[in-house]
C-alpha cells in the first residue's frame, strides 16, 4: 500500500487506519480472500469494524466480537465456525508479526494461500 502522507480512512467509522496490522484488507490478503492487486483499490476498513469476518478472531490479544443478527457465529454451523476460527485466528496472528519480523507484503499470505497463488 502505498502510503502518500495521508492515512487511509475506515469506510465503516471514518477514522484512520493507521496501521496494516489494524487493517480489514490486509487480514483477508493474509487469508486468501483477497487479490492483492484489490490492496490498492478496495476500501479500507479496521478488522473490528468488519464483525462477521472479525468474530472468527480468537486469541487473548484481540478483544472479542460479537456480530448481531444473520452471520452471528453463534447460528452458524459449528464445524464451519471451527473452520472459520482457525483460519482467521492464523491470519490475524500472522499479520501481528508484519512489524515485529518485517515481512514484506508478498510473504503475507499464510502459506498453502502463497502456493495456491503460485500454482
Ligand atoms: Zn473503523
Amino acid at each position: 500500500m502505498a502510503k502518500c502522507g495521508e492515512g487511509y480512512l475506515c469506510e465503516v467509522c471514518g477514522q484512520d487506519v493507521g496501521n496494516i496490522t489494524d487493517s480489514d484488507l490486509y487480514l483477508r490478503y493474509v487469508i486468501g480472500q483477497l487479490d492483492s492487486e484489490m490492496l490498492h483499490i478496495a476500501g479500507e476498513r479496521h478488522i473490528r469494524c468488519n464483525p462477521v469476518l472479525a468474530q472468527f478472531i480468537v486469541d487473548d490479544r484481540f478483544p472479542a466480537v460479537l456480530v448481531d443478527g444473520d452471520f452471528d457465529k453463534r447460528d452458524l454451523d459449528t464445524l464451519h465456525v471451527a473452520q472459520q476460527e482457525e483460519l482467521v485466528t492464523r491470519g490475524w496472528r500472522r499479520l501481528q508479526k508484519v512489524l515485529s519480523e518485517g515481512l514484506p507484503v508478498t510473504q503475507l499470505p499464510l502459506p498453502e494461500v502463497r502456493a495456491s497463488l503460485e500454482e
